[in-house]
């Protein structure tokens, strides 16, 4: 394999698919050594079909907003490999949604599930909906036509969404009525991240955040460090960036930033209980302003417009929201500042300049697919539930997830420890999981 040649090829397929060309570059540059030691790949041409996914369908969604006025969106679910379970991944309403955004999502989900050591597929989904603004009868009567469209292709051994950027427990709770009701069965296992009550996994909302810091623990530890007492800047103010803040302080470090799209918050003294209760105000408002904390803690919160979590010095950094939030640019701020550690906890956070300058300045750095596992890890934990029909406790599994989350920093050490000594967490996600899928479909034949 040579990475330029279907690099070339794909481009030409695929023009101005940014995102899904940049998640599939990252990926065949981490591989390429490894996988040309294996013939047998080259011959079943693994990596000609594992950069496409196996189906994408997409379809339009009409829905009336609260004037009265008819909308029309666009929805998709890209069905991307299912060599070692059922399609499996999020769903993101966004306005900036597009093929080449779900692609690339798929294509990260497709080896993060690997990574988890459940049995899942990958998928990924969504639409260019935009929440910002809407009110709830809005998001019910949008998510009710999303899945007017979708329920025919998803099923618990088939595809199996989940939520991602703007989609929510609200937002699963309506998809999942609305399912219920075509489909005339109570197919529990069909969505995840639903409610407690109602087949949803007890820590599914914290697990994304949970699981990250407990990742970030492990690579701290193997560096012969620790949380105590650090300094965290967070982005975001989401599910994820919730998670991460709770567990985070539980485990005395202190989140001193969130940002949003209007700027930063800088909490000197860190985030409280009440602030982090407080951020999930925030997300349930779709207002999207970070802002919103400061006026709320006024004082203890200061926020400057304009500027990015990055700006504030700190010890570790946590993308928590969106792809190619933090560019080389903000990476020199950082650096210069002082940060020693940096875990992807957005999907493909980091733009390749940034992960460029954090690995030539020898920092700790870890990619999205193995620190944020831990969400999709629990909706497979939340899966197996569902088929036994019946719910673990919180410490159940909660000690599931921290044995996947150590299992997955073991698998990064194993394929990405370098002749130095130190661990490439890139090179070590990206082998770990290609392997596994790369494995699965060469002995299930060139289907
Ligand atoms: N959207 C999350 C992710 O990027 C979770 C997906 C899921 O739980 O299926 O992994």
């Amino acid at each position: 394999m040579e990475v330029k040649k279907i690099m070339a090829a794909l481009e030409a397929k695929h023009p101005g698919e940014k995102e899904y060309l940049q998640a599939v570059h990252e990926v065949l540059e981490s591989i390429e050594e490894v996988y040309n030691q294996h013939p047998e790949f080259e011959k079943a041409k693994i990596v000609e079909r594992i950069v496409e996914p196996d189906r994408i369908f997409t379809f339009r969604v009409t829905w009336i907003d609260d004037q009265g006025q008819v909308q029309t969106n666009l929805g998709y679910r890209v069905q991307f490999n299912s060599a070692i379970g059922p399609y499996k991944g999020g769903l993101r309403f966004h306005k900036a949604v597009n093929p080449s955004m779900l692609k690339f999502l798929g294509f990260e989900q497709t080896f993060k599930n690997a990574l988890t050591t459940l049995p899942m597929g990958g998928g990924k989904g969504g639409s260019d909906f935009d929440p910002v603004g809407k009110s709830d009868s809005e998001i019910m009567r949008f998510c009710q036509a999303f899945m007017l469209e979708l329920w025919h292709n998803i099923g618990p051994d088939q595809d199996v969404p989940a939520g991602d950027v703007g989609v929510g427990g609200r937002e699963i709770g309506y998809m999942f009525g609305m399912y219920t009701k075509l489909a005339r069965q109570y197919n529990t296992g069909v969505l995840t991240g639903k409610g407690a009550t109602w087949g949803g996994s007890i820590l599914r909302p914290e697990a994304t955040g949970y699981g990250a810091l407990y990742f970030a623990e492990h690579m701290l530890a193997k560096a012969g460090k620790d949380l105590k007492g650090k300094t965290i800047a967070v982005s975001g103010f989401g599910n994820v960036a919730w998670g991460a803040s709770q567990k985070a302080k539980e485990l005395g470090a202190k989140v001193i930033a969130i940002s949003g799209p209007d700027g930063v918050c800088h909490v000197a003294d860190g985030l409280t209980d009440e602030m982090i209760d407080y951020m999930l105000e925030m997300r349930a408002s779709n207002r999207n302003k970070v802002e919103d904390m400061a006026t709320k803690f006024p004082g203890k919160a200061v926020f400057t417009a304009g500027k990015k979590a990055w700006s504030i010095k700190c010890d570790i950094a946590l993308p928590c929201a969106f792809q190619n939030e933090l560019n080389g640019d903000d990476a020199k701020e950082l650096l210069a500042n002082g940060t020693w550690c940096v875990a992807e906890v957005s999907n493909m956070g980091c733009t390749p300049e940034a992960i460029k300058a954090f690995q030539d300045a020898g920092i700790l750095f870890a990619p999205g697919k193995a620190v944020n596992a831990g969400g999709v890890a629990t909706s497979g934990l939340e899966m197996t539930q569902n088929a036994m029909h019946l719910g673990w406790a919180g410490e159940e599994v909660d000690q599931k997830l921290h044995f996947i989350m150590e299992s997955i920093h073991n698998a990064c050490v194993k394929y990405g420890t370098q002749p130095n000594g130190k661990v490439d967490y890139v090179k070590g996600a990206n082998i770990a999981g290609f392997m596994k899928v790369a494995q699965a479909m060469l002995e299930q034949g060139v289907i």
